[in-house]
């Protein structure tokens, strides 16, 4: 029996997880749940899956939700909750589905406790990759993805040497606006963004994908996952989002993993990795899905993309401040301050405002995490005054 711990449990990952358990209540024991403040839904996870804790991150209704389950289980609040649930240590696997930078500190706390962390949230490695890396070898934490691309890569890796590979090709839906050209989307509303095409999934993701900074971020997460140069990760699109990403080796044979979009199965292989169980609720049927295709990115429509690709090679912080500025922007756009275009425009205008840190200024290991957190914080107060 494995006990997992889920950061995030009312949020898309998290209910797709905790269907997981329902459907292996003989293999998998819920001992934790946290959200940010949807009490009604973790009332009722409280209630079917009886974690030993819970943390509600905001406090008035942490306060209200211990009143009414008094007794059946521990409610923890506040970012210090978030903290406190991973470092109390009695589970085996965190499932880090978090949105957004909010997911760091609680992550690093379960690599000290020697965890398989499952990494839905892609922020972790975007802002502090390397210092994430180099946790992990330090305590022998387990980094498994659940990125639907990257755990495709993972899969496709296995028995395979690091050497042999030529490139990662990172599959993008292309979002809702894939066939709008550049004017057109000055006009799209948020209900237009959040139209996703094959994945259901959390608000802030789903614009991403309409803007294309998802997969700006998958390429940086892959980066540091996969510890390849940048130039050996490409991006095509493929609009069914059925293979979920593929690996070219040197001989030019190429592997990719597929199936039905279902976030249940890159969610369920890691936690059960690096066995298989048997789970048939996601099928796949090639007669019915008659064709997959692929072109190449629009680069000029989609900046995110050229923008992460820089970030990268910039180093130190700068992704970091891309992920900031990205955080805020989202924000903007989904209550109705800012445009869709706008998106892109606030990103670079903190990329190039916020001081930088490059990585020789920067501290090794941990130490270097504040000027993570340093920068997250300057570029959100940078953004948040100049555009109120
Ligand atoms: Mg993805």
């Amino acid at each position: 029996m494995k006990k997992i711990l889920v950061l995030g449990s009312t949020g898309s990952i998290g209910l797709n997880t905790l269907e997981i358990a329902r459907s292996f209540q003989n293999k998998f024991k819920i001992v934790g749940l946290t959200s940010n403040n949807n009490i009604s839904l973790l009332e009722k996870q409280i209630e079917e899956f009886h974690p030993e804790a819970v943390v509600v991150v905001n406090k008035e209704k942490a306060a209200e939700l211990k009143t009414k389950v008094a007794g059946k289980c521990a409610v923890l609040s506040g970012e210090e909750g978030l903290l406190e649930i991973t470092r109390r240590g009695n589970y085996d696997i965190l499932v880090s589905a978090l949105v957004g930078f909010a997911g760091l500190a609680p992550t690093i706390e379960a690599i000290k406790q020697k965890k398989r962390i499952a990494l839905a949230n892609k922020e972790t490695l975007v802002t502090a990759g390397e210092i994430i890396i180099g946790l992990c070898k330090e305590y022998g934490a387990e980094l498994i993805p659940v990125d639907s691309e990257h755990s495709a890569i993972f899969q496709s890796l296995i028995g395979e040497k690091k050497e042999t590979i030529n490139k990662l090709i990172l599959t993008a839906s292309g979002g809702p606006f894939l066939n709008k050209d550049k004017t057109e989307l000055e006009h799209v509303t948020i209900a237009e963004a959040l139209k996703h095409p094959n994945w259901k999934m959390g608000n802030k993701i789903t614009i991403d994908s309409a803007t294309m900074m998802n997969k700006g971020l998958e390429i940086i997460e892959a980066f540091w996952l996969f510890g390849l140069p940048k130039e050996k990760i490409e991006v095509v699109i493929h609009p069914q989002s059925i293979i979920h990403s593929m690996v070219e080796f040197i001989d030019g044979s190429i592997k990719a993993q597929m199936s039905s979009p279902d976030m249940k199965l890159p969610i369920l292989y890691a936690l059960t990795f690096p066995e298989r169980y048997n789970f048939s609720s996601v099928k796949t049927d090639f007669a019915r899905i008659n064709k997959l295709t692929f072109f190449e990115p629009d680069f000029d429509k989609f900046t995110c993309l050229k923008m992460a690709y820089h970030a990268i090679e910039e180093g130190g912080t700068a992704p970091c401040i891309l992920n900031a500025a990205n955080e805020v922007a989202v924000e903007k756009f989904l209550s109705g301050k800012i445009r869709f275009t706008q998106i892109p425009e606030l990103i670079t205008d903190a990329l190039e405002k916020i001081v930088c840190h490059k990585k020789a200024d920067m501290p090794a290991g941990e130490a270097g995490l504040d000027l993570i957190f340093e920068s997250d914080f300057k570029t959100r107060e940078y953004l948040t005054k100049k555009h109120s």
